[in-house]
């Protein structure tokens, strides 16, 4: 039988808001490092904190970030958000990757405040992401709420366990893109989509 204190803390652990800096020191002396050294004494309460704000996409909802801001506009061209940066983390090694996303739909009845395409890339890219994943995320929820005739999404990303172990190839960039109702199925609109995107190329 578990205490009641044992069971306690286990849910605190399922709720994810346990502090996990005692699991760092114990990393940090694995690694075969002194913990208790200078530098690294208050390491572990630094990498909890900052793990916390990198996955706190994870505690922030659709409804929050849209807040009401989706309007009804007679406009039926393509809308683009170009270069949108993000980082994440790689769910294999925990190890950032960051980029660029372009972002484009083409409404039916509503638009949504540009400023909520951004906070909606960074809501999932604050989380252990693999970019497949991330692309679909914010494509999928574009579609969702907006209800658009289709959405674009790519997304450029460089991948820290590429360029730092691994095939050590600091230079590849890593491409996916999500295509959905009309970017799916009319090569008029991807190719208008795409078109925007490369104009005054999108490198990094
Ligand atoms: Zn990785």
């Amino acid at each position: 039988m578990k205490s009641t204190k044992a069971v306690v803390k286990m849910m605190e652990a399922q709720k994810g808001d346990e502090s996990i800096a005692p699991l760092i020191e114990e990393v940090l002396g694995r690694l075969g490092e002194d913990p208790k050294r200078d530098g690294l004494v208050r390491t572990p309460e630094r990498v909890d904190k900052a793990l916390r704000f990198l996955t706190s996409g994870y505690q922030m909802k659709i409804e929050d970030i849209l807040n009401g801001a989706l309007y009804e506009v007679k406009y039926d061209e393509v809308v683009v958000v170009k270069d949108i940066e993000f980082f994440s983390l790689c769910e294999h090694h925990l190890l950032p990757f960051y980029g660029k996303m372009h972002v484009a739909y083409l409404p039916q009845k509503k638009v949504i405040g540009l400023s909520k395409i951004p906070r909606i890339v960074d809501m999932f890219a604050r989380r252990l992401q693999i970019q497949e994943r991330l692309t679909q995320d914010v494509a999928q929820t574009l579609q969702q709420v907006v209800e658009p005739l289709g959405v674009g999404v790519i997304c450029e990303a460089k991948h820290f366990c590429m360029m730092m172990r691994g095939v050590e190839k600091q230079h590849s960039l890593t491409v996916t893109s999500a295509m959905l109702g009309v970017f799916k199925t009319q090569l008029q609109t991807r190719n208008e989509f795409l078109s925007l995107v490369r104009r005054n190329g999108s490198n990094f």
